[in-house]
This record gives C-alpha cells, sequence and structure tokens, in this order.
C-alpha cells in the first residue's frame, strides 16, 4: 500500500507501546501527534510506582533485535545512557552469577522511554509529543472513530491508538458511546510488586539475579540499573501477603535464601523507599473476533494484552505489535476496517498463546504460578523465530 500523505494519527500515551506504534505510523502518515498527560519533566511516559520509583526492565537479546530492527543504533543509545549489560543464561534460581557479556540490557522503563522518545523525535520529523495532555474521550461518527477529545477540543484523526494502557481509556470511552465492547478473556493473579533502590559501586561486578518460592508465592529479582544502582523487586501472591516495610521486604528477600540478593538488601545502602505496583489480573482483549469489529481504533500494549510484569516480555509484546502495525499499514489503507482487523488479528496471535501460558488462562486450577515467566519468555522467542522465517 502507497504512502498517504494527507494522513494524521493519533496515539494517546506515551508509555514503550505509544512511542513504538508511533515510530511504525511514522512511514506511513504524514503526521503523527502523540498526547500524554504526565510532563515530560515530571515523568516521561508510564507512571512510576506508587513511591515515585521506575520499574527496572531488563531487555533480552531477542528484545533489543526487535527494537534495532524499529530504531537502528538504539542499543547503542541505551549503553551510552548508562544501561548495565548483564547475562540472563538460564542458570538455576539461588545461584550467584557475576556476569561478564553484553547479552541482556537492565536499566530502569524511564531510561528506555527517554532513549525510544529522543531517537523517534531525532529521527521522524513528523511525529510530534504533546505532553500534559489528557485525552478524555475517542470521537464516533457513526460506527468509526474519528478522533479524540482532550482538553476541551477536538481532535481529528485517520486513526486513533488506544495506549493508555491497562484501563484502555479511549475503548472504555467509545464502549459507553455505543461500540460493541470486544471479547476479553481475563485471570485473576492478584499480584503484588515491591521495588527498592540501592547504592551499587561502580566497581561491583555486574550480576542479575532470580529467586524463586513457589509455594510460598514469592519471586525475587535483583538488577544492576544506571546510576550505579541495583533495583531489587519482590513479587508476591496472593496480593495481601506482600511486605509493606522496608525491614519486612529484606526478611522477605533474605528467606529466598538467594546469596546476591541477600548481599544487596543486607549490605548495600538503600537509596528510595519501598515502590508499589499491583496487578489484580490479566486481560487480552480480542476486538477482532466481535460481530462490528473496531474501526479506526488500534489497541497497543496493555490496553491489547497485560503481561505480568515479571515476565520481563512487555516491551517484547509491544514490539512485536508494532511490527504487526507495521506490516498490516503496508497492505491495508489507513482509513479502513480493513486495517484494525488485520492488525488486531495479527497482534493478537502475537501476544495470545504467551498470555495464555503465562497467565494460566488454558488451566488456571493446575498450573504453579511461579512457572509462568519462564514459559512466556519460552513462548515469546518461540513467536519470534516464526516470525523470522
Ligand atoms: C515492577 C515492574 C517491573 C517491570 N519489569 C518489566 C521488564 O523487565 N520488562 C518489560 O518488558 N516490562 C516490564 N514491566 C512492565 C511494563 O512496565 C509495562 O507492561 C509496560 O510499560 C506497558 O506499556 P504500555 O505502553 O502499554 O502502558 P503504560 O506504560 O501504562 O503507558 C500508558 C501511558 O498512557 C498515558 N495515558 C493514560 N491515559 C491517558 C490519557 N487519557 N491521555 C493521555 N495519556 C494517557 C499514561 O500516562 C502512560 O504514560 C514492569 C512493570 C512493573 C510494574
Amino acid at each position: 500500500m502507497t504512502t498517504r500523505h494527507e494522513n494524521h494519527a493519533v496515539v494517546v500515551g506515551a508509555g514503550i507501546a505509544g512511542l513504538l506504534a508511533a515510530r511504525a505510523l511514522s512511514d506511513h502518515v504524514a503526521h503523527v501527534t502523540i498526547l500524554e498527560r504526565t510532563r515530560v519533566d515530571d515523568a516521561v511516559g508510564a507512571a512510576p510506582t506508587a513511591a515515585g520509583l521506575w520499574p527496572a526492565c531488563t531487555l533480552t537479546p531477542p528484545t533489543l533485535a526487535l527494537l534495532e530492527a524499529r530504531m537502528p543504533g538504539l542499543a547503542g543509545d541505551l549503553l551510552r545512557a548508562g544501561a548495565v549489560p548483564v547475562a540472563r543464561d538460564g542458570a538455576p534460581s539461588n545461584a550467584y552469577r557475576p556476569v561478564d557479556h553484553p547479552a541482556t540490557l537492565a536499566l530502569t522503563e524511564r531510561l528506555v522511554l527517554d532513549t525510544v522518545r529522543r531517537r523517534l523525535l531525532h529521527d521522524h520529523p513528523n511525529v510530534s509529543v504533546h505532553d500534559g495532555v489528557h485525552a478524555e474521550r475517542a470521537l464516533l461518527t457513526g460506527r468509526r472513530i474519528t478522533g479524540v477529545s482532550a482538553a476541551g477540543a477536538a481532535m481529528n484523526a485517520d486513526l486513533v491508538v488506544d495506549a493508555t494502557g491497562r484501563g484502555a481509556q479511549l475503548l472504555a470511552s467509545a464502549i459507553e458511546d455505543g461500540v460493541e465492547a470486544p471479547t476479553a478473556t481475563s485471570v485473576v493473579l492478584s499480584m503484588d510488586y515491591r521495588t527498592r533502590i540501592f547504592a551499587r559501586s561502580a566497581t561491583a561486578v555486574a550480576m542479575a539475579s532470580t529467586a524463586r518460592d513457589a509455594r510460598g508465592g514469592r519471586v525475587a529479582t535483583l538488577a544492576p540499573i544506571e546510576g550505579d544502582r541495583w533495583a531489587v523487586t519482590l513479587g508476591t501472591w496472593p496480593a495481601r501477603t506482600a511486605p509493606t516495610t522496608p525491614a519486612g521486604f529484606s526478611a522477605a528477600i533474605e528467606t529466598l535464601g538467594d546469596p546476591a540478593l541477600a548481599m544487596v538488601v543486607d549490605g548495600c545502602e538503600p537509596r528510595s523507599s519501598l515502590g508499589h505496583a499491583t496487578l489484580a489480573r490479566t486481560r487480552l482483549r480480542r476486538p477482532h473476533l466481535s460481530t462490528t469489529p473496531l474501526d479506526g481504533l488500534v489497541l497497543v500494549g496493555d490496553s491489547l494484552c497485560t503481561l505480568d510484569p515479571l515476565a520481563g516480555v512487555s516491551v517484547r509484546s509491544a514490539s512485536l505489535q508494532a511490527h504487526m502495525l507495521a506490516a498490516a499499514l503496508s497492505q491495508h489503507a489507513v482509513v479502513s476496517p480493513e486495517l484494525t482487523a488485520a492488525y488486531h488479528r495479527w497482534a493478537g496471535a502475537a501476544v495470545e498463546r504467551p498470555w495464555r501460558e503465562g497467565s494460566g488462562a488454558a488451566t488456571v486450577a493446575s498450573r504453579p504460578r511461579a512457572q509462568a515467566p519462564a514459559r512466556v519468555a519460552r513462548s515469546l522467542a518461540r513467536l519470534e523465530r516464526s516470525l523470522a522465517r
């Protein structure tokens, strides 16, 4: 399909999914406008945890390859910005693992968003970001979404992208206005995530570790992040068993018996209070299965499918969705119901299997939850191999 230079797309949300969708759109429409309710000097993109911490993020080689395919040079940018190369070689849990080769990058999500945003704006002048703009509703003309309302004014668009995260706010407003709610499956996870940042000596070996106690419903990760810091995250399920004080957090980490994690929570100077995030349920929406599929509105990232954060595959899933959006845009006109149907079908296929396996949606009762992240990662890797063929 040839590029339609007269078209305008609006992306609502400057989290990783919104930024990558904007990159895909930049090749196919004349103007891409990103609306982000937060301000860049407060926070770039996705909201930090309740205590103002940015989640630590690990980007594995397949994820970096997908990102590089959309934004050549990005991995180098991330390294120069302070991302720490670590090895995640699948060694057994509870092992102290010094790492010495740049296989995976560890960093905060904020650094990912800053770096991706900078490269997007630098290389694609037809993309603009407006911070501090809250999009209130999707605008409907007949059955098609034709724009958004923001700050009391209407902004018309040939395509609207809902990248608002778990709440899928634009979709929710469209449903209130009579659009058919997409088929969705949700699974209760009742996960609680607590993160604390610790000082790391600049000369300390970069190590990453994961320790699990499936029976006790706990998993902890240690990641070296930019600024010579460690990020320690503890996931607990059910959520009500989460420790709520720094001392309780350290005690819970110690009982996992991982020497690297224990060394950090016991011996390193804390640099933050406890950050807090939750995931009550995970949901996969399938708009292409509705009787009247969505027209003019594309769902990306958590608004299409939420994955357990500790699986570490959300950025990869957002990258895959951006690939699917680019593929749909290369085959269908921007203003056509076929575009949104094709995108949702392909993006849904890309995330459905890992989501089903990761969430335990297939056999919720019998799956041990702690194995889910590994299954998600394996499934996504399989999917990427098949896409690469
Ligand atoms: C503790 C923790 C650890 C994690 N670790 C990893 C990891 O290792 N690897 C990984 O890949 N992922 C990780 N994640 C998951 C990752 O943070 C999210 O899944 C991912 O950011 C979702 O991206 P998104 O762009 O879909 O949504 P979000 O990041 O939620 O972004 C949505 C954006 O939309 C904006 N917005 C919402 N409504 C409006 C509106 N009405 N108008 C304008 N703007 C709006 C919000 O301000 C926000 O910036 C982790 C998450 C947590 C909590």
